[in-house]
């Protein structure tokens, strides 16, 4: 595993599905990674971040960005509320609008800045109870609310239930993005990412395949 290995299997299951040659975004996620593992990631000359806590990402990408030019870093964990404003400073795109209030803080953080990151809509294809994301059957009136607040919306994004095949909630997430005129499909993780670019992944989120396995403090 590791970086180079992970962009040849990308490379493999573009080639498989048909699609392009490069279409296929790659996030690395640096969550609670050790910094030097980010660092030996960032010195092979990759851009592309995620992380899932504001706070923590607010604490190590502004020096990063610094020395290494081209940066981008999405948010792809949970994001509550009262951490909105610092993440549409933080991120190139937030994957996670998932409610509401949440949609509407953005919009008017939007408002005041003249400038929006980049949103997908997170959708609880599994329908599990502890999970975030719209139900799908709520989805399509969330993204019209979204337009009408004039977010940036470009995409879906799902984590598909642990102990279920991953592929037929990628193929019911590409088909609510498609009835919606949405390009952006953010899923796939390590274990599942080739699945998710068989069924039109343009953004996969892979963490321990790259870094190695997450050590939480
Ligand atoms: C942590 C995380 C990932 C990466 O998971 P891996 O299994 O390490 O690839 C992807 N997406 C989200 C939303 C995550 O929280």
């Amino acid at each position: 595993m590791g970086l180079q290995d992970i962009k040849a299997r990308i490379a493999a299951a573009e080639a498989e599905a048909g699609r392009p040659a490069g279409s296929v975004k790659l996030i690395a996620v640096s969550k609670v990674q050790p910094p030097e593992r980010v660092e030996a990631v960032l010195a092979e000359g990759h851009r592309l971040f995620g992380e899932n806590y504001v706070q923590e990402a607010a604490g190590k990408w502004p020096a990063w960005r610094e020395r290494f030019p081209g940066v981008a870093v999405h948010m792809i964990g949970p994001l509550q509320s009262n951490k909105a404003k610092q993440a549409v400073e933080l991120f190139e795109a937030i994957h996670t609008v998932d409610r509401d209030s949440l949609a509407r803080k953005l919009a008017s953080l939007a408002q005041t800045r003249g400038a929006c990151p980049e949103l997908f809509v997170q959708v609880n294809t599994g329908e599990e109870p502890q999970k975030a994301g719209v139900l799908p059957a709520e989805v399509d009136a969330f993204i019209a609310a979204c337009r009408g607040m004039d977010l940036p919306v470009s995409g879906l994004m799902c984590i598909p239930p642990e102990d279920a095949d991953a592929r037929p909630h990628f193929a019911d997430l590409r088909r609510m993005a498609e009835r919606n005129g949405l390009a952006g499909l953010s899923m796939g993780m390590s274990g599942d990412f080739a699945a998710a670019i068989a069924e039109g992944a343009t953004h996969v989120r892979v963490g321990s395949a790259i870094f190695g396995a997450r050590v939480y403090a």
